[in-house]
C-alpha cells in the first residue's frame, strides 16, 4: 500500500536502526518524549523500542485525547445527558471512558440515550433526525478535531439547528508541553513532535522550544521509519550541539499548518482562561470554549454543569504516567485491578492511551514469551 509498505521496509529500518545506534553517545542517557497518543500506540504496536539501543529512553507525552480529560468533565458531560429528552452523543473511544458513576456505556446500559458517532457532523444528523430531541456532543480532542466541531457548529447555526450543542472538551497542545517542561521532576533532551495536531498548527508554533529551552524538536509521521527517522533528526542536533524544529512528516504536514482549519476554529473558538487536565492541573489558555456569537450551540450555556471536581482513585497514578514520570507497568494497579477489559482510568481505554498500548503489545508479548519458556 503506497505511503504505508514503504516505510515498513525491513532492510531500510535496519539501516535506520544502525544510524541511530551510531549517532547516539554510549556515555549518555536519552530521554525523548513522544508527544503524540499516537506515536505511544506504534512504538509499542511495531515494537520499535526493540530496535534502540538501551540508552535512548521513550517517554510517552500528554497527546491521548481521552487520557487527559479529568474524569470531573465527563462526570460534568453525563450530568447534562440526563436531562428529559436528551441524546449524548459520542466517538467510540469516549463510551468506555470511567465517571464518578460509571462510563458512558454503563450509563446506557442503565436506560440514558447514549450514541457513538464518527464525526461531529454525525451528531449534527442526529439531530435533525430526532427534532423532538436535544442532541449533545461530547467534544474531545486537540487542535486534530477541533476544525471539525467547528465547521458542524457553523453549519447548525447556518441551517438554523436549534436541538443541537456541544459540550466543548478541545484543548491545546502547546501549553500542555510548556507545563511539562516547567516541571521541575521532568528532564528531556528532546521531542518528536505530534504529527496529527501539526497538520493543522503546522510546525511555527514549536519554535519556542528550539529558541528558548533548547530542545529539538521532529515532527513525525506514524509509520515506523517516521518514528525512527524523527529520533534520527533529534539525535543528529544533539549530537551537533543544535536545536531546531524539523518536520518529518512533510507530505503531510505544511509547516504554516492549514490555514481553512485555523480560520473556522478561530471564528467559533475562543480560548478558555484555564482548563484542568488529568494529572497536569490547572493550566491557563489550554483549551478552547465556544464564542458568545455560538452560545446557543454551547451544552454548557444551555444547561446548568456542576462543576464537580473529581480525583482519581488513589492508587491509580495516571497523572504520573501522563507526564512521563512513571511508566504505566510502574503503576500499582496496571494488568491487575485496571485492564483493557476493566478499566480504572482512561490510558487503559483509548487506543492512543500508554497503558493500553503497553498492556495489549508488551506486556501480553513479555506474557507469552514467559509461557513457552521450558519449565527447568
Ligand atoms: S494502569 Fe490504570 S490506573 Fe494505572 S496509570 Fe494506567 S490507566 Fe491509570
Amino acid at each position: 500500500m503506497k505511503f504505508v509498505d514503504e516505510f515498513r521496509e525491513p532492510e531500510v529500518i535496519t539501516k535506520v536502526a544502525e544510524e541511530i545506534r551510531r549517532l547516539a553517545d554510549p556515555n549518555r542517557h536519552y530521554r525523548i518524549m513522544e508527544v503524540c497518543g499516537g506515536h505511544t500506540h506504534a512504538i509499542y504496536r511495531f515494537g520499535l523500542k526493540d530496535v534502540l539501543p538501551a540508552n535512548i529512553e521513550l517517554i510517552h507525552g500528554p497527546g491521548c485525547p481521552v487520557c487527559v480529560l479529568p474524569m470531573g468533565r465527563i462526570d460534568d458531560g453525563l450530568a447534562l445527558a440526563q436531562q428529559p429528552d436528551v441524546i449524548f452523543a459520542a466517538f467510540g473511544d469516549m463510551m468506555r471512558v470511567p465517571g464518578t458513576c460509571g462510563s458512558p456505556l454503563e450509563h446506557k446500559a442503565r436506560g440514558m440515550d447514549v450514541r457513538i458517532v464518527y464525526s461531529p457532523s454525525d451528531a449534527l444528523t442526529l439531530a435533525q433526525a430526532n427534532p423532538d430531541k436535544h442532541v449533545m456532543f461530547f467534544a474531545i480532542g486537540f487542535e486534530t478535531t477541533a476544525p471539525s466541531t467547528a465547521l458542524t457548529l457553523m453549519r447548525a447555526k447556518s441551517q438554523g439547528i436549534h436541538n443541537f450543542s456541544v459540550f466543548c472538551n478541545h484543548v491545546t497542545i502547546i501549553p500542555a508541553i510548556r507545563a511539562i517542561l516547567d516541571s521541575p521532576d521532568m528532564r528531556l533532551d528532546g521531542f518528536i513532535g505530534p504529527g496529527h495536531v501539526s497538520t493543522v498548527i503546522g510546525c511555527r508554533p514549536y519554535e519556542w522550544i528550539a529558541k528558548n529551552e533548547h530542545k529539538p524538536v521532529a515532527v513525525s509521521g506514524f509509520e515506523p521509519l517516521d518514528i525512527l527517522q524523527g529520533i534520527v533528526m533529534v539525535l543528529r542536533q544533539l549530537k551537533a550541539g543544535e536545536a531546531a524544529i524539523e518536520n518529518q512528516y512533510r507530505r503531510v504536514v505544511p509547516w504554516e499548518g492549514n490555514r481553512a482549519a485555523l480560520r473556522a476554529m478561530a471564528e467559533v473558538f475562543q480560548l478558555r482562561p484555564y482548563f484542568e487536565w488529568r494529572g497536569l492541573g490547572f493550566i491557563s489558555q489550554s483549551a478552547l470554549r465556544i464564542r458568545d456569537e455560538y452560545a446557543e450551540w454551547d451544552s454548557e450555556r444551555r444547561f446548568h454543569v456542576p462543576g464537580v471536581r473529581v480525583t482519581d482513585p488513589k492508587a491509580a497514578q495516571c497523572g504520573e504516567v501522563l507526564k512521563g514520570v512513571l511508566k504505566p507497568v510502574q503503576c500499582k494497579l496496571f494488568g491487575k485491578e485496571c485492564t483493557p477489559e476493566h478499566p480504572i482510568g482512561a490510558l487503559m481505554v483509548s487506543t492512543e492511551g500508554s497503558c493500553a498500548a503497553y498492556f495489549n503489545y508488551e506486556h501480553r508479548k513479555a506474557a507469552t514469551v514467559t509461557s513457552i519458556r521450558p519449565v527447568a
